[in-house]
């Protein structure tokens, strides 16, 4: 099975696709055709990697098994992620239940495809022929950049460079970041929001110019950003072995379908839930929560997508995002695969910052998805009730999907059960949780850390602990169309 571009262009390998990150026409990898899952019962007392590896190689045709198998058992180690369970359940209640994504080395649900990223692309470079270094560039709205540059660290033939918008991420994001060790990596900030940062990253990927440069200086470039398909599809598994874990924990039956409700930013993790769908597993409906940022809920809604909008720093900022871009690959299928029709609504965006679908593909969309939206007071008052209700500390990210459930609930009577996607740890927005259940916030970042561990018994995460002494080694600043030269300084060129 290949992979062909949603605008248009020739298909190629899984690992050609991963490789080259975005297509040459500026459109999104996608696969010609989904494979259907076997049932849950071949999944049911199965590992989390033994999961991974099944669905991993149901799309990566020209891996060979045993590649296949060193990509996963590289990346889903319980030294990395705290356990065995990978990503781990909490049952709510009988209905809800939190999927946590970010038991990981950062704390946050990018380590999920970031950790197994490097492997992959590692073996496609050699499938590809590939002697050439690659050079990851990323724009971040904080998480991937941190994931990334933990992901990559230190992989030979490698580089990873991360964009961030100096005003968008919060300060432990920030220090992450900027004391990363390793020595291929690279840090700057970006005068800008994430937006200006990653079109300045797409407008690099698209310059022949620069690229043949970087070429001459045995560079070529790739993303890590979530449209490349290697950051998808290890997505896809964790809503999979969701599914493996309810059955097998009897919370549902064979067959009986469920809800997922995902925090969202450039949706790229709701995405692979709906990959998940359609490969088979019982999901009814996927509902799309946002924060105060809300151009999903209104597009969803409808069908008028409107980034001609003011942007909202709020305090979950790994949402904080006005273009979605994998919602193209969402569009291309719910659409019949309809390149001309995608390539037309892309270049609207571009130029009239809107786009209008049509009442059929509307009317698609809204059988598929739900959306909701909340703003930061009642972000903290659920992390507060949730808190109180439970005695479950939700980060401010999952707290926007549990509000956004609430609201689903009380609006449709639906009482199916439901797996809410828990995209980070309590620690990673310290501030925001703390001061939502302790009237008690200090000044400081890491006293924060203590403070929460005081009120609620959940140990600090070890690598945001030892951020404290850490020391700081990148400065850099630059305006968006200063990019270009940010890159060359960062690889020494
Ligand atoms: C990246 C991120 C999101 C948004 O995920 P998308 O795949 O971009 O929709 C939500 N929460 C956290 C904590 C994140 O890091």
């Amino acid at each position: 099975m290949n992979y062909k571009s949603t605008r248009g262009s020739a298909a190629v390998s899984a690992s050609a696709a991963i490789v080259k990150g975005l297509a040459p026409d500026g459109g999104l990898y996608v696969p010609e055709s989904f494979p259907a899952l076997e049932g849950v019962s071949t999944f049911v007392g199965l590992s989390y990697r033994e999961r991974a590896k099944k669905v991993l190689s149901a799309f990566l045709r020209d891996f060979t098994p045993e590649e296949v198998d060193h990509c996963v058992e590289k990346a889903y180690t319980a030294e990395k992620f705290g356990s065995d369970e990978i990503a781990p359940m909490h049952r709510l209640s009988s209905t809800a239940h939190v999927l946590e994504l970010w038991h990981g080395p950062t704390c946050a649900f990018k380590d999920m495809a970031l950790q197994i990223l490097p492997h992959l692309l590692t073996v496609s470079m050699r499938k590809s022929g590939i002697r050439d270094e690659v050079a990851i560039l990323v724009a971040t709205s904080g998480d991937t950049g941190k994931a990334a540059l933990e992901g990559f660290r230190d992989v030979d033939g490698t580089r990873v460079l991360v964009f961030f918008p100096r005003d968008g991420v919060s300060n432990i994001q920030r220090k992450q970041m900027v004391t990363q060790e390793g020595k291929n990596v690279g840090v700057a900030a970006v005068e800008g929001n994430f937006d200006d940062a990653q079109n300045g990253v797409k407008s690099i990927f698209t310059d022949a110019e620069y690229n043949a440069f970087l070429k001459e200086n045995g560079i070529v470039l790739s993303s890590a950003n979530s449209i490349n398909w290697g950051r998808l599809v290890p997505q896809i598994v964790y809503y999979v072995s969701a599914w493996v874990s309810l059955v097998e924990k009897g919370e549902i039956k064979e067959g009986e379908s469920f809800n997922v409700v995902v925090p969202t930013g450039n949706f790229g993790n709701i995405l692979a839930a709906y990959y998940a769908k359609k490969m088979g597993v019982p999901i009814a409906r996927l509902i799309c929560a946002s924060n105060a940022n809300d151009v999903l809920t209104e597009f969803i809604s409808t069908g008028v997508y409107n980034r001609k909008r003011d942007f909202h720093l709020t305090i979950s900022p790994s949402m904080d995002i006005l273009i979605s871009s994998n919602l193209e690959r969402f569009l291309y299928d719910i659409s019949g695969e309809d390149s001309e029709k995608v390539s037309g609504w892309m270049e609207e965006l571009k130029t009239d910052g809107e786009y209008h679908v049509d009442a059929d593909t509307l009317s698609k969309m809204q059988e598929i998805l739900w959306a909701g939206s909340c703003d930061d007071a009642e972000t903290l008052d659920t992390i507060r009730e949730t808190y109180e209700k439970y005695a479950y500390l939700a980060d401010t990210h999952t707290a926007v999907a549990l509000r956004v459930y609430d609201n689903y609930v009380k609006k449709t009577g639906d009482a199916a059960v439901t797996v809410i996607a828990s995209t980070a740890s309590p620690y990673k927005f310290g501030q925001s949780v703390l001061g939502a259940i302790s009237e008690n916030v200090p000044e400081d970042d890491f006293e924060i850390l203590e403070e929460i561990e005081k009120e609620s018994g959940l140990p600090v995460p070890k690598a945001l602990g030892e951020l404290r002494t850490k020391p700081e080694r990148f400065g850099m600043t630059c305006p968006p169309d200063k990019m270009r030269d940010a890159v060359k300084t960062l690889l020494d060129l």
